[in-house]
């Protein structure tokens, strides 16, 4: 008995010996703390979208005054011929908050909040957060309907880009929507709805702040359920198979993503599919957590920076404990994570994101192309997550023009100009790839398409540009994304 007994201490110290060595070193070469995002007007948060801004307007506390403030600015820039460029959080990648020598209008703190409980419509400021937006909402047992994996964006910036998230049955947010308020080019005031201004409302959504500034908008909100996760391992080719077999008719899924495995062995061969289904709870309130972070979560994430061995820990305990460890979590609880928790906090170097989109049916062909130019690139790839959206019947600049699976990838670069011109043909690849396969890239991250690629990408930029054109003549609205492919076909970018 003895004997087995030391084995078996002997077994379990060598299996979490050397991964605890592993990780404390992480921790000590991990910073102590989070670098914030660059201020408006000065950078955003890639910190590769230096901006030379002319001025950076910040907004009064009292939303009447801010609204007076917004409109006489738009204004008086259309007069004296200055750009203004949009800001809410800044984690858009590409200057598109940024206008060089122009004004930059500051949309923090124009935040409040108000509930319609018959309807379940929120109003809300363009400027809130949805981490003041989820404990709202989680008061009145109520919660997002649609938003991004984490909860530090504005929810202008939200529209903006016409984001998604883990919400496995819907199209992006700007299905939510049932109208906005927006200052257009002249400085007018106007309603957008599916019967008002229907045009501006599907540009502007989607429109990456270049048709006006959203003011308020009406999100229709969902109940705050609570899930219980699980997770199943399955080959990459069999994701879409495994997916909509355990999302199908009739299974009360709230939240479902899938992860892919960038270790070494089966690297974009093996992926988990997890599913946060609706568990009933017995009567009572669904509890709520406020964000904390998880320092051993984190130093098993950053501990995959420039390490095999660390990207391999990952996938093993992922496998093993799953993102949730199976206990029950509420919608919000989940939700409310910021982004920061797991962010870099090396100075000299920054994490990028890209999105790919592609027809459900076509996820194992681009899983395998992009597998091909990865291997060939060998970037510092930290993860890979696979979402779902519905095709999106609202908006013009449309990432899903039928039912997609996203597949968003987490890449560590030094920020030198050597480490961008690898990205930059990396990710020039990457889109290749996606077109092959009847896809396109998500537009809020760098800026790396050729504006052939774009244009490919996204064939409906024509009529938004026309219409931008129409709208906004005097090109009062501008940023770095307008500036590299907004010109007219043909001009430099
Ligand atoms: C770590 C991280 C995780 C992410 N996860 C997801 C995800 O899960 N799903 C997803 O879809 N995206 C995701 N994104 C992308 C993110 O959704 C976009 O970058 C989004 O724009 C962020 O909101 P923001 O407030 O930071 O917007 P900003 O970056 O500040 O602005 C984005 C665009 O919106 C415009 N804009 C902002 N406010 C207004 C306004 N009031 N009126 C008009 N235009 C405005 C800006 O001019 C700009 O063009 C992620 C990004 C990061 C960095």
């Amino acid at each position: 008995m003895r004997i087995a007994g030391l084995l078996l201490a002997l077994a379990i110290g060598l299996i979490l010996v050397p991964p605890a060595i592993f990780l404390t070193r992480v921790w000590l070469r991990d910073g102590a703390q989070a670098l914030p995002v660059p201020p408006a007007g000065a950078n955003d948060v890639s910190r590769m979208s230096p901006g030379q801004t002319a001025e950076v307007v910040k907004l009064a506390e009292d939303p009447a005054r801010a609204e007076e403030q917004i409109v006489a600015l738009v204004r008086s820039a259309r007069e004296r011929r200055l750009p203004v460029a949009i800001s809410g959080a800044r984690h858009s990648m590409g200057g598109h908050t940024l206008s060089p020598g122009g004004v930059v209008l500051d949309m923090s703190g124009f935040d409040r909040m108000g509930l319609d409980e018959s309807t379940r419509i929120l109003t809300v400021g363009a400027g809130a957060l949805w981490s003041q937006v989820i404990p709202f909402l989680d008061r009145r047992g109520l919660s997002v309907a649609v938003m991004q994996a984490n909860n530090d964006f504005t929810v202008g910036g939200s529209l903006s880009v016409n984001c998604h998230g883990w919400q496995n049955d819907t199209p992006p947010i700007s299905s939510t929507v049932e109208s906005f308020r927006l200052v257009t080019a002249s400085g007018e005031v106007v309603r957008c709805s599916r019967s008002e201004n229907v045009e501006l409302f599907s540009l502007a959504l989607g429109g990456y702040g270049l048709f006006g500034v959203i003011l308020d908008a009406r999100l229709r909100v969902v109940p705050n359920d609570l899930y219980r996760a699980e997770a199943h391992t399955v080959d990459a080719v069999d994701y879409d198979r495994t997916y909509h077999e355990l999302t199908g008719a009739g299974q009360e899924v709230g939240l479902a993503y899938g992860r892919v495995n960038v270790a070494h062995d089966g690297f974009l061969e093996k992926s988990i599919v997890t599913i946060l289904r609706k568990v009933n709870p017995a009567g009572g309130p669904v509890p709520f957590a406020a964000p904390r972070p998880n320092a051993l979560k984190r130093l098993v994430f950053r501990g995959q920076v420039g390490s095999a061995y660390g990207k391999s820990l990952r996938w093993r305990l992922e496998r093993l404990v799953g993102e949730t460890g199976g206990g029950l979590v509420s919608r919000n609880t989940l939700l409310n994570e910021p982004s920061d928790f797991f962010a870099s906090r090396d100075a000299d170097a920054t994490d990028v994101l890209q999105e790919y989109f592609v027809p459900v049916a076509r996820l194992g062909d681009f899983l395998g192309r992009a597998r091909l130019v990865l291997l060939r690139h060998r970037p510092d790839l930290l993860n890979v997550t696979l979402r779902n959206v519905e095709a999106d019947t609202d908006t013009v600049l449309r990432y899903a023009r039928e039912e997609v699976f996203g597949v968003v990838m987490l890449l560590h670069q030094k920020l030198d100009a050597a480490a961008e011109a690898g990205m930059a043909s990396l990710t020039r690849e990457l889109i290749d790839a996606a077109l092959a396969c009847g896809g396109r890239y998500y537009l809020p991250y760098r800026p790396h398409a050729t504006r052939e690629q774009f244009l490919a990408s996204y064939p409906e930029s024509r009529v938004f540009f026309e219409r931008k054109r129409l709208y906004d003549p005097e090109g009062v609205f501008q940023n770095q994304f307008f500036a590299r492919y907004g010109g007219s076909p043909g001009a430099a970018p």
